[in-house]
């Protein structure tokens, strides 16, 4: 994609969003690195809904410690994998408390050495809790990205040094969200709403859905023909 159609494509986004904002539910750094940890293979409504009870009681690495492993397991059994996630947060937590007083870290090498942290975790609570201009690339980012040809790739890191790369430097603070937001609820998988996508012009998509009777939609795929271009903005 062309550097001036990137521009456009997050002036467009910002517009939409101006402040985007993450959808868990989260007080300060540490209560967002459990809450990212928990939305691993689980939606956010979902982990918004264990969380809200569960901080109340631990919102601290220490306080987590003495909350223990089988009360948080009851806390958060209504999510996937929570045997697991259970025990990486009761991990973690130790080691927020032997190892950095209690505290998340702020770097990266620091982040990812925590139990059940990789890069894409890391790089949300880089962005959300700190400030960094860091962009994970989740699911929904990496459809955005390849559909469009704003960063295509075919691993989420490939994607993630691209649009390191494209994405200007003014926009890189909120860009996770804005490009996350975009795919859940505009590009979504099964049927994107490109008629109403405000970046429609610039996205190279080829399969773009439109408001065309099915008829006519299929009269087109027998023909061949392109329906038609969404307006030049
Ligand atoms: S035009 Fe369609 S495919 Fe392209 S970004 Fe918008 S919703 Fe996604």
């Amino acid at each position: 994609m062309k550097k001036a159609h990137v521009a456009k494509l997050f002036d467009r986004l910002c517009a939409v969003l101006p402040e985007p904002e993450s959808e868990l539910d989260y007080s300060n750094p540490y209560t967002l690195l459990v809450a990212v940890v928990l939305s691993a293979q689980a939606t956010d409504a979902g982990v918004n809904k264990v969380t809200g009870p569960l901080f109340k009681r631990a919102d601290t690495a220490q306080k987590m410690l003495d909350l223990g492993e089988a009360r948080l397991k009851e806390h958060i059994k209504s999510i996937g994998l929570f045997n697991n996630k259970a025990k990486n947060i009761i991990a973690l937590s130790r080691m927020l408390v032997q190892r950095y007083g209690g505290e998340v870290p702020r770097e990266r090498a620091s982040l990812q050495s925590l139990p059940g942290v990789g890069r894409k975790s890391a790089n949300v609570v880089m962005n959300a809790a700190f400030g960094a201009p860091t962009i994970a690339v989740d699911t929904h980012i990496f459809r955005v990205c390849n559909r469009t040809g704003l960063a295509p790739g075919e691993t989420p890191h490939a994607v993630e040094l691209k649009l390191d790369k494209v994405v200007p430097p003014e926009r890189k603070l909120h860009a996770h969200h804005w490009l996350i937001l975009h795919g859940r609820y505009v590009c979504k998988a099964r049927k994107p709403e490109c008629p109403s996508c405000v970046i429609r012009d610039l996205c190279r998509y080829r399969a773009k859905t439109t408001l065309e009777a099915p008829a006519t939609a299929a009269k087109h795929a027998r023909s061949g023909k392109a329906p038609g271009k969404a307006p030049a903005r």
